[in-house]
């Protein structure tokens, strides 16, 4: 059955890849830009998610092309890496504005027509660094640890309306994202990751599209980690 979904930073990377996928699958799947071109094949909105009256507007379009979403994946997401010790008071907070205030701006949009539905699945893309910390990332590690509390919290508050919150935490991705590090720093990650290499951005949209799914019906406050082994333990 097809579902009405939307992916927030789709028109890239994981949230591209999350977005092909559920449409593989059959469903009805928008997802929001920020800058540049839209991805194509898609029902695109032009959404930043540091800004409320935006994820509305987006919503708004979304509801009107495809109905009411079903299905939406928190998934937009920036570092500003740098030490603590050097480290401004703006790339702290911008960095937790989009990633953790911006998955709540969606996520509260997104549960008004769901609890009417008495049915949903929000889906966090958090980070296995929320959990297993990283030197450099504060801001980025406390935005990603912010999630998996935020999530719970919801799974709880949600579940007697039939909607589930979970959380995917991938490692260390092939995407724009790290693409920044240097070759040295590559081979260090890929040295102590288990599984010896980096993540396909379709390996983290595998594990979306079952969280989305009707056999990850009973799955709800769990974080999934997809990430080689990395944060084993954690
Ligand atoms: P990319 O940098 O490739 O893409 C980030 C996406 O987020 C882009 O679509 C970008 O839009 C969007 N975005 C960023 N800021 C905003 C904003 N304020 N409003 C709306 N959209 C925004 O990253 P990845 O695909 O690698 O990462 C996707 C998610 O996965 C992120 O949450 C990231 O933290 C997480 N993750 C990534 C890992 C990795 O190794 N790559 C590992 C673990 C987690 P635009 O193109 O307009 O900039």
């Amino acid at each position: 059955m097809s579902r009405s979904v939307l992916v927030t930073g789709g028109n890239r990377g994981i949230g591209l890849a999350i977005a092909r996928e559920l449409a593989a699958a059959g469903d009805a799947v928008a997802v929001t830009y920020r800058s540049g071109e839209p991805p194509a094949g898609l029902f695109a909105v032009k959404c930043d998610v540091t800004s409320t009256e935006d994820v509305d507007a987006a919503f708004a379009k979304v509801e009107a092309e495809q109905g009411p979403v079903q299905v939406v994946v928190a998934n937009a997401g920036v570092t500003k890496d740098t030490l603590l010790a050097i480290m401004s008071e703006d790339a702290f907070t911008s960095v937790l504005d989009t990633n953790l205030t911006g998955a709540f701006r969606v996520a509260k949009r997104s549960v008004k027509g769901m609890m009417r539905a008495r049915t949903g699945r929000i889906i966090l893309v958090s980070s296995v660094v929320g959990l297993s910390g990283s030197a450099g990332q504060a801001n980025y590690a406390a935005s990603k640890a912010g999630m998996v509390g935020f999530a719970r919290s919801l799974a709880r508050e949600l579940a007697s309306r039939n909607i589930t919150v979970n959380v995917v935490a991938p490692g260390f991705v092939d995407t724009d994202m790290t693409a920044v590090l240097s070759d040295d720093q590559h081979k260090a990650i890929e040295g102590v990751i288990p599984l010896g290499r980096k993540a396909r951005p379709e390996e983290i949209a595998k594990t979306v599209r079952f969280l989305a799914g009707d056999d990850a019906a009973y799955i709800t406050g769990a974080v999934i980690p997809v990430d080689g082994g990395l944060g084993m333990g954690h």
